[in-house]
């Protein structure tokens, strides 16, 4: 079975394939008010040039999939994309990130499609502020769209949730105890600065305050279970789901990250923190044999970088943040 490595000898296995940078929310965390300029639509990939890429990325080594966006669920025949990525041999786990809006809708035919699991994001179970934070969201529909989703199969549910100081941190504990009667697995993420977004230094909270908050409700244990990714987990005693820590400033993960991303529009991301971007489009589009896809893959895995320079362990924090150029493409156009 082929393999694929960067570099840094890290082995790059998994690729987040961001399908349209359009959404019908607009996250203060992630967009801003007005959205964003939309790709042209002759720009965006097809589904048949995404699943072409797939096939030759399965070829030489990726395994695990993953469909995001902007939101991928406002983007037509969704389940038609997944079926045909499920027919390529190789793919050990297709998951999609989404908002949860159209979840109810779609979760039994994406199901039937071949979807393995969904994450979902959350970022308040109160109404109005989940209308605030997502600016115009209904979160009955977010809800339903859980309760869907678990009934038609996917395991695990993983919801995400920013935490964002003096605006959701009084939400913690009660995401937390979320997981003591459900199955979840309730993730932390913590906030990161985009050119869209109103990040400042005050209102980042790091993944070991989160955790202590938490700890707060009661003691945490680690949990022992499959890893898929960058998230340390902890459940309470007794709990019938776990709780994630992911800490992409505070502590980050680089060396451990096995990550490509391809956006929408067909270019190629080693690093969700660096401008890098290897165009495929042009290949794909002239004409060139899978050989050349193949090249320009290995090329964007060579152009992998070590780490991204975001730190935010110390008081030159706020500088370096400031100071940092390399977080341009929001979340919402690069795939989250
Ligand atoms: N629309 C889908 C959704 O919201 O799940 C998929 C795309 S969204 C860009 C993917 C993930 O990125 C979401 O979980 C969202 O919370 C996260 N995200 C967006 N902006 C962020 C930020 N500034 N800091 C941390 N996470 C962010
Ligand atoms: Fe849309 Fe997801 Fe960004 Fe919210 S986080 S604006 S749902 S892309």
């Amino acid at each position: 079975m082929s393999r694929l490595t960067d570099s840094f000898h890290r082995t790059i296995d998994y690729m987040r394939i961001s399908i349209t940078d359009r959404c019908n929310l607009r996250c203060i965390y992630c967009m801003p008010p007005e959205g964003l300029v939309p790709i042209e639509h002759k720009d965006i990939l097809s589904y048949e040039e995404i699943v072409r890429i797939l096939r030759v990325a399965v070829d030489i080594g990726i395994r695990k999939i993953r469909i995001t966006g902007g939101e991928p669920l406002v983007r037509r025949n969704v389940s038609y994309l997944i079926g045909s990525i499920k027919n390529i041999e190789g793919i050990e786990d297709l998951s999609l990130t989404t908002n949860g809006i159209h979840l109810e809708q779609y979760a039994e035919e994406l199901v039937d499609a071949g979807l393995d699991r969904v994450n979902i994001s959350l970022d308040s179970l109160r109404p109005d502020r989940y209308r605030e934070i997502t600016r115009g969201g209904d979160i009955d529909m977010v809800l339903n769209g859980i309760e869907a989703a678990e009934k038609a199969g996917l395991r695990p549910i993983k919801i995400n949730m920013v935490p964002i100081c003096g605006l959701n941190n009084d939400e913690i504990g009660e995401f937390a105890k979320l997981t003591l009667k459900s199955p979840y697995q309730v993730r932390f993420i913590e906030f990161m600065p985009f050119d869209t977004n109103m990040w400042s230094r005050e209102k980042f909270i790091a993944a070991d305050e989160i955790k202590s908050i938490v700890e707060g409700i009661g003691s945490l244990t680690p949990a022992n279970i499959r890893k898929s990714g960058p998230a340390r987990y902890f459940r309470f005693n007794g709990a019938r789901g776990v709780i994630g820590f992911i800490s992409p400033l505070s502590n980050r993960f680089c060396g451990e990250c096995s990550r490509l991303r391809l956006t929408a529009d067909g270019k190629l991301r080693p690093c969700l923190f660096s401008e890098t971007e290897i165009d495929l489009k042009p290949a794909l589009r002239g004409g060139a044999p899978d050989d050349e896809i193949e090249r320009l893959i290995k090329l964007s895995i060579e152009a992998k970088p070590e780490g991204h320079n975001l730190q935010i362990q110390n008081t030159e924090l706020r500088t370096l943040i400031n100071a940092n150029k390399d977080y341009k493409r929001p979340m919402s156009r690069i795939g989250g």
